[in-house]
């Protein structure tokens, strides 16, 4: 066949290209030399286990139509316990669990307040959804309080806050109690987003609501980040689950997870929840790099895996990140629209799959960059 060429996407690449701003996909180096994954157990690098590939390797259809396995039951049983929610159920990714959740859950005459640094999945499904829509600044409760007050839900509306637990770009995330306090205090439902916390912080990896005592309405995880898979869920009450299975278009109207796939992230469940190993192996090469850079001078933000090198200008981060591939280590220069405009930024990651030798030489090779 004979493509048709497309003159208008060629141009508007050519002004991303002139902005600094086009995309593509960076080489894959190895683990030890990847400064950038969310593979922050080491858990992704796992082929499928024996069990895992005498599943069959596709769904066949939507769990709704002849889709639903064993496999499926097996991974959101083996999730709602580890959670301690009481019902689960997967999504393909985490972008279909966001856009499809928030989508059917928002209703026309409710009042959503949504961090200004939440995912694009999330504010995708806030802008599929008809309620408005309030952005407050960044974490900070007092402006979310002040939102409250300037915006009522209309007849019979409900508020909602919206917002991630540990932010992937930032690596910092909200006080918890007090955000469930003023949630309780306002009769607004809490969604959490815990993609990049799961696995990473509290007693057996279950997040930081667990770990800070709180519950979230609505509980979103991811399965491939720390848990080294692909996929995602949501937790919560078993009505919230059942009306999901009924609304969420973006599970009725797709394929059902691979069952294969399934079982293997029900295996890794299992690895993340007896992984304090892992953990302290991850903690310790994250105090490690932050200290490290610190000692360097770099400007670091945040707390714990993710570790934002903010830079400001789009091609000096595009810089660092060259120089830095050029001495053989990959960190992912972040630009808008991920970040805001002017916040470009080396997001640097470690994982429980780094020496601390890796991490001295990453250091090493900065300290070099940084010289030029
Ligand atoms: C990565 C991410 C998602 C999307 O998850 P995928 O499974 O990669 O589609 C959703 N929310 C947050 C906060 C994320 O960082």
């Amino acid at each position: 066949m004979k493509h048709r060429p497309l003159p208008h996407l060629a141009e508007a690449l050519e002004r991303r290209a002139e902005q600094n701003l086009l995309r593509v996909p960076p080489p894959r180096l190895a683990s030890s030399r990847t400064f950038c994954a969310n593979d922050y157990l080491g858990l992704a690098e796992r082929p499928l286990s024996e069990t895992a590939a005498t599943a069959p390797g596709g769904a066949g259809a939507s769990r709704l139509v002849c889709g639903d396995t064993d496999a499926h039951g097996v991974l959101e049983g083996a999730l709602a316990t580890w959670i301690g929610l009481p019902k689960a159920l997967v999504f393909a990714s985490g972008y279909a669990a966001n856009v499809g959740t928030l989508a059917t859950l928002l209703q026309p005459s409710d009042v959503v307040f949504s961090d200004r640094a939440n995912h694009a999945s999330l504010i995708d499904g806030m802008r599929l959804a008809k309620a408005q829509v309030v952005p407050y600044a960044h974490n900070d409760l007092a402006a979310l309080e002040s939102a409250m007050t300037d915006h009522a839900p209309g007849p019979n509306g409900r508020r909602w806050v919206v917002t991630e637990s540990y932010f992937s770009m930032d690596g910092d995330g909200p006080d918890l109690p007090p955000l469930r306090a003023l949630c309780d205090e306002t009769s607004s439902l809490l969604v959490l987003d815990e993609a990049h916390a799961i696995g990473v912080f509290g007693a057996e990896g279950r997040g930081l609501a667990d770990a800070k005592g709180i519950a979230p309405d609505v509980f979103l995880g991811t399965l491939g980040k720390a848990i080294g898979a692909q996929g995602a869920f949501v937790a919560g009450a078993p009505e919230l689950i059942a009306y999901l299975w009924n609304t969420a278009r973006s599970f009725v109207f797709s394929t059902g997870m691979s069952p294969a796939l399934a079982l293997h992230a029900a295996d890794n469940v299992r690895r993340v929840r007896a992984g304090d190993a892992l953990r302290e192996r991850l903690h310790r090469n994250t105090a490690r790099l932050r200290e490290g850079m610190q000692r360097l001078g770099c400007t670091i933000h945040g707390h714990g895996p993710i570790v934002p090198w903010v830079i400001g200008e789009e091609s000096a981060a595009l810089e660092r990140a060259r120089a830095l591939l050029e001495a053989g280590f990959h960190a992912q220069a972040i630009r808008p629209p991920t970040v805001p405009a002017g916040g470009a930024r080396l997001r640097i990651t470690t994982s429980a799959a780094h020496d601390p030798s890796d991490v001295d030489a990453f250091l090493a090779a900065l300290e070099k960059v940084l010289s030029r």
